[in-house]
């Protein structure tokens, strides 16, 4: 999926993720989308995958610890798919708290709810695979229930956004069934947490997202969230509503106890 123009394709988006970081460390706006292609969170230190050539999101993060005074970032990650790349990264580095929703089992097969981090990262890496087929309410269930208290006891400086929209229910490429207003939702839980924690500091990264109407409708929407609009546009509405699955509760119980929430 590479072309000659894919380097240098890679290293401007690369580059528009720290632009963002300076923007936002610098005070000049309180939250920063870098609007870039391609992805970056399943490139590895040593290895392009899965769309990605340069992981965006983890050079930024890298790059906002090593210039600006910050010792704790929490990197969200509601890509459909896991972030491996960025996962591995930061898996010993306690200093990074990656925190993944994706489908699961599912391309790249890692995400597991045991991968907690490593050696002094042990209980950095927070995943919590869903199960195909859930949609809005789970999502947000796992977001207050699960990410809200981990954002809360780690205290980030600064919170980063791996910003796939691959889990809407019209993109063809997975399965879940998040809506435009799912999104917003998520987007609305991230940001009171970072102007709970750290003076509303955000810096997103774009990564999937295949139904490109679903895709602008989802970004606009969570722009109009950074911005403090809360009226969205969902022309595409939800998909139809499915009871909440079957042990959604105990799924939720067993995330906690694996982080002892
Ligand atoms: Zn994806």
């Amino acid at each position: 999926m590479t072309s000659p123009g894919s380097y240098n394709a890679a290293i401007y988006a690369a580059g528009g993720a720290l632009t963002a970081v300076d923007a936002v460390m610098n005070r000049q706006v309180n939250s920063a989308f870098a609007l870039v292609r391609p992805p970056g969170h399943h490139a590895t230190c040593w290895q392009a995958m899965g769309f990605c050539l340069f992981n965006n999101i983890a050079i930024a993060a890298k790059y906002a610890m090593a210039n600006f005074d910050i010792q704790r970032i929490f990197i969200v990650d509601f890509d459909v798919h896991h972030g491996n790349g960025t996962q591995d990264t930061f898996y010993a580095d306690p200093q990074v708290l990656y925190f993944s929703t994706h489908e699961y089992p599912f391309y790249p097969g890692t995400g597991s709810i045991d991968e907690t981090g490593a050696r002094d990262g042990e209980g950095f890496t927070v995943n919590v695979p869903l199960l195909a087929g859930w949609g809005d309410n789970e999502y947000q269930a796992v977001f207050e229930d699960v990410l809200a208290p981990v954002a809360e006891r780690f205290e980030p400086q600064l919170i980063m956004v791996s910003a796939g929209y691959d889990a809407h229910w019209a993109d063809s490429l997975a399965s879940m069934q998040l809506s435009v207003s799912g999104f917003a939702r998520l987007v609305e839980i991230i940001k009171t947490l970072a102007d709970m924690l750290c003076q509303g500091r955000m810096v997103f990264t774009l990564e999937g997202g295949y139904n490109l109407e679903a895709l602008s409708l989802s970004i606009a929407a969570t722009l109009d969230i950074l911005r403090g609009n809360r009226q969205i546009s969902d022309p595409l509405g939800k998909q139809e509503s499915r009871t909440k699955p079957v042990n959604f509760d105990n799924f939720i119980k067993m995330v906690k106890d694996m982080h002892e929430l």
